[in-house]
């Protein structure tokens, strides 16, 4: 069975004591976790150190950056290296968030550059897709996402993609309040894994698991999750709340 993950991505949110008030009370709750489920915190860059070491000792919990940079090394002021997040001995790293894609004006074409030196770097990526709200009103988001997916990742080989985690998150769900219907995600996750199958095989894409991303809560996280292709999520607002993050993370898939 592949992984079953329930990814925070806190954005730029909270302080270094807020953050680790959170994952406190998170680590407080104990959660049993299963073998194959992971609880990953996307925190900002100048916390992931110590999130990292306030989580070390929790199995199947990781820290994630939300971003790396396009270039390898050198004078990119503000910028922070897949290598550099890689020499933190961080796992994951989110590339391709629609916030990046739409305010810092992220292509397809800059994504490949970043998912290359994330892997290059042994960063596992978490490569975010997903369709604006006209492109789902026009009936077009099957299209879409397999052109992102095509143009970003389909370079890779079937090694490589199975190392990467797919989050598929709606625009029109990010922040809103919206969720696609449980249904809407099943059918969207059903579609990527096909693409995925037809490119890389179909043993390759059941082992590649995919996210759903945009308004998850506690209150929608079983409903969400227990769809068959749908691997857990990407949460951004609930992830600032301890109860409502620990109870996502309780609503993952059983693994065993
Ligand atoms: C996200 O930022 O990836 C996200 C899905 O946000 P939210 O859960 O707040 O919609």
């Amino acid at each position: 069975m592949r992984k079953q993950i329930a990814a925070a991505n806190w954005k730029m949110n909270l302080t270094l004591e807020e953050g680790l008030k959170l994952i406190n009370e998170i680590l407080e709750a104990k959660i049993f976790m299963e073998t194959k489920q992971e609880a990953v915190f996307a925190v900002p860059f100048p916390y992931l150190i110590g999130i990292e070491n306030a989580i070390a000792k929790t199995p199947n919990f990781y820290v994630a950056a939300q971003n790396c940079a396009s270039e390898k090394q050198g004078a990119y002021t503000g910028e922070t290296s897949a290598q550099m997040i890689n020499s933190i001995n961080i796992p994951y790293v989110i590339i391709g968030h629609s916030e990046r894609r739409e305010y810092y004006h992220e292509t397809n074409k800059i994504l490949v550059k970043k998912i290359n030196l994330a892997l290059a770097n042994n960063l596992m990526p978490i490569f975010c897709c997903g369709e604006s709200f006209e492109i789902r009103q026009s009936d077009n988001q099957n299209g879409y996402v397999q052109k992102q997916l095509a143009e970003s990742l389909f370079h890779l080989s079937a090694e490589e993609i199975s190392k990467t985690v797919i989050a598929y998150e709606p625009i029109w769900a990010i922040g809103t309040g919206l969720t696609a219907s449980s249904q809407q995600a099943q059918e969207m996750h059903a579609h990527i894994r096909k693409v995925l199958a037809n490119k890389y095989g179909s043993v390759t894409a059941e082992n590649i698991s995919i996210l759903y991303g945009g308004s998850v809560k506690a209150a929608n996280a079983v409903d969400i999750f227990s769809q068959p292709d749908v691997d857990g999520g990407l949460v951004g607002g609930a992830s600032l709340n301890a109860n409502e993050f620990i109870t996502i993370i309780k609503s993952l898939k059983k693994t065993q």
